[in-house]
C-alpha cells in the first residue's frame, strides 16, 4: 500500500533524491472528486528553492546513473513494469477518483502505460551504436549513444498514468534522470507511479516528481541545466512551452490538442460505424486527445443514419466510477463543463442542428458533479465555433459532403492532425484517404488509431511541435545523441618485442 497517500485528503509531497518530502509552500491547490467535489488531496505549488532542489538532485543523480549497464537499468524497468501490474487495481482506484473515469477506463489508462514500460525494456538493443569497418583506408567509424542528462515531463489531466509512463521510464532506461511536473488537476496516481519507481530499485534522484502551475513549467523551461523537455496538453500551452524551451536551446517534443474526423464512406458497415462513432466521440467523456470529434458522413445515403445515431447516442448515460453501466464519468472540473456547456451553447446559435442537448444533465445521487450528458450536433459548418474549437466534452459533430475528395479537402484544412479515420468497404478509397490525408495517425474501419508502444504516437500538424514523437524507437532518440568516432590504428604501430605481445588473459 502506499505510504504518502494513505490519508483521506493528504498533502502531495514533492519527490525530490529518493524522498517524498513536503513542501514548505503557502499555496496550495485542491485536488477534487469530480463526481463529488470532496477534496481528496493538496497539490502543492513547489517554491524555486524546492525547483532547484529537485534539478540539483537529478544533475548529481545523472553522473552516476548514466554509467550504470544498460542490461542493470532494463532489469530495473522490468521490475518496475511487475510491480505496475501487481498494483494495477490499485493504480486505477487512485486514478479514478481523482479524473472521475469509469474503472474499466481507469484501467485501460494504466495499462497503456505499462505496455510502455514494457517496450522500454528493449533499451540494450535500442540504444545500441552502429560500425562500419575501413571507411577509408585503415580507418573505421563508430557510433555510441548517449543518454542527453536531466529531462523533464509536463503532462496533462486527461491520461494521469499513460502519459507520464510515455516519458520518464523511456528516459530514464536511456541513462538520463527526470523531472515531472504532473497535472496539478490529478497528481495523486503520478505520486503513487513514483513511490513503485523506488520499489523497483531505481536509485535515488533518477526521478523527481515536483508539482504546480505555469510558473514551475517555466522555471523547468528556463533552467539550463534541463536538456530536453516533452510536454503534453492544449495547443496556445504546447506553443509556448516549444518556443520558450527551443528559444533556450532545449530539445523539445509538444503534444497538443486535436479534433478528429471519422470519415464515412456510404459503403461502410452501417452498425459498425454507429457503435464506433459513440463510443469513440462520448468515451472518457470525451476528454481524450484521439477522440473523434467530428463525423464527416459522405453521400446523400448516410443521411438516412441521423435517426439511429442519434438514438445510439441518447442510450449512454454518465455515471460515477463503480458504476458498471455507466458509459463514462464527469468532465474534470466545474470549469471544463462550463466551457463545455457554453460551447454547445454556441452551435445552438450559429445555426447548427442541436439533436441531443447534453447541457444541464444530472446524475442521481450525485448533484454536484460535472457532468455533462451525450450531446450531438448536425448540419455543422466549418467556420462555427464549435468546429474550429477543440471541444473535449462528449459532444459529436456532424459535417455532410458528396464526395471522398470533398471530405479529404475538410480534414487537410483543419489546423490540428493528430488522428482520423475512415470507415469503408473499399480499399481503394481507404487507400486514397490515407495517402491524401494529412493527419499524423489514420484508421482505417478503426475509429481511435492509437499506435502500439513499439510505433510512435505520431500526432502532426498543430497537435504535435517537434521532430521526434513520443515512445516507439522515436523515443529512444529524442532521449538520447549520437556520438560518432572515427579512429585509424595502423598496422606499423603494432608493438614488438616478447614484452609487447597481445595477449587476453
Ligand atoms: P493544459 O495545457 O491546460 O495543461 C497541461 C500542463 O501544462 C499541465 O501540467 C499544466 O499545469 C501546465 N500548464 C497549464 N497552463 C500553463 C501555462 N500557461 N504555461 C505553462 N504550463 C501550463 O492541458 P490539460 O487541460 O491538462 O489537458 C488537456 C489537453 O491536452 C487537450 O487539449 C488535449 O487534446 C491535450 N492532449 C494531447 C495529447 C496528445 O498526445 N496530443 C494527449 C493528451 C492530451
Amino acid at each position: 500500500m502506499s505510504t504518502v497517500l494513505n490519508q483521506t485528503a493528504p498533502n502531495v509531497p514533492l519527490l525530490i533524491n529518493g524522498e517524498f518530502v513536503q513542501s514548505t509552500t503557502g499555496d496550495w491547490i485542491d485536488v477534487t472528486n469530480p463526481a463529488t467535489q470532496d477534496v481528496i488531496g493538496r497539490a502543492p505549488v513547489t517554491t524555486d528553492q524546492e525547483m532547484a532542489r529537485a534539478i540539483a538532485a537529478a544533475q548529481e543523480a545523472f553522473k552516476s546513473w548514466r554509467n550504470v549497464p544498460v542490461q542493470e537499468r532494463m532489469r530495473c524497468l522490468l521490475r518496475y513494469q511487475a510491480l505496475l501490474k501487481e498494483h494495477h487495481d490499485e493504480l486505477a482506484g487512485i486514478l479514478a477518483r481523482e479524473t472521475g473515469k469509469t474503472f474499466a477506463d481507469a484501467k485501460g489508462d494504466v495499462w497503456r502505460g505499462i505496455e510502455v514500460v514494457e517496450h522500454g525494456c528493449s533499451a540494450p538493443t535500442l540504444t545500441q551504436g552502429e560500425m562500419t569497418e575501413n571507411v577509408a583506408n585503415g580507418i573505421d567509424t563508430h557510433s555510441i549513444v548517449h543518454p542527453i542528462g536531466v529531462c523533464a515531463g509536463i503532462t496533462p489531466f486527461n491520461f494521469p498514468a499513460m502519459i507520464p509512463l510515455w516519458m520518464f521510464p523511456l528516459a530514464v532506461v536511456c541513462g538520463n534522470t527526470f523531472v515531472l511536473k504532473p497535472s496539478e488537476q490529478d497528481p495523486l496516481t503520478p505520486t503513487r507511479l513514483a513511490e513503485l519507481w523506488h520499489e523497483a530499485g531505481f536509485p535515488a534522484g533518477t526521478l523527481q516528481v515536483v508539482h504546480g502551475r505555469k510558473e514551475q513549467v517555466d522555471y523547468l523551461l528556463e533552467d539550463p541545466a534541463i536538456k530536453a523537455v516533452s510536454f503534453v496538453g492544449s495547443v496556445p500551452v504546447a506553443t509556448h512551452v516549444y518556443r520558450t524551451a527551443t528559444h533556450n536551446l532545449k530539445r523539445v517534443q509538444c503534444m497538443g490538442g486535436a479534433k478528429n474526423h471519422m470519415v464515412v464512406m456510404p459503403d461502410a458497415n452501417k452498425d459498425q460505424v454507429i457503435n464506433h462513432l459513440v463510443g469513440a466521440s462520448c468515451g472518457a467523456a470525451g476528454q481524450r486527445c484521439m477522440a473523434i470529434s467530428v463525423a464527416v458522413l459522405v453521400g446523400e445515403e448516410t443521411r438516412a443514419w441521423m435517426d439511429d445515431l442519434r438514438e445510439a447516442v441518447a442510450g449512454i448515460r454518465p455515471g460515477p466510477s463503480d458504476d458498471a453501466d455507466a458509459a463514462y464519468g464527469p468532465l474534470i472540473s466545474p470549469a471544463a463543463k462550463e466551457r463545455v456547456e457554453q460551447l454547445i451553447g454556441t452551435a445552438e446559435g450559429e445555426g447548427a442542428d442541436l439533436l441531443l442537448d447534453g447541457r444541464g444533465y444530472t446524475v442521481d445521487g450525485y448533484p454536484d458533479g460535472n457532468w455533462v450528458g451525450p450531446t450531438l450536433i448536425d448540419n455543422v459548418r466549418s467556420d462555427m465555433t464549435v468546429y474550429r474549437e477543440e471541444i473535449f466534452g462528449p459532444a459529436l459533430l456532424v459535417m455532410h459532403v458528396d464526395t471522398l475528395d470533398e471530405a479529404i479537402e475538410l480534414v487537410n484544412s483543419n489546423p490540428y492532425g493528430n488522428g482520423t479515420s475512415i470507415f469503408t468497404r473499399s480499399g481503394a478509397a481507404a487507400r486514397k484517404y490515407q495517402h491524401e490525408t494529412e493527419v499524423g495517425q489514420v484508421g482505417v474501419n478503426i475509429p481511435i488509431p492509437v499506435p502500439a508502444p513499439f510505433f510512435s504516437f505520431t500526432g502532426g500538424k498543430h497537435s504535435f511541435f517537434g521532430d521526434l514523437h513520443p515512445y516507439g524507437k522515436q523515443a529512444f532518440r529524442f532521449y538520447t545523441e549520437t556520438r560518432t568516432v572515427i579512429s585509424r590504428w595502423p598496422e606499423s604501430d603494432l608493438p614488438s618485442g616478447p614484452n609487447m605481445t597481445i595477449s587476453m588473459r
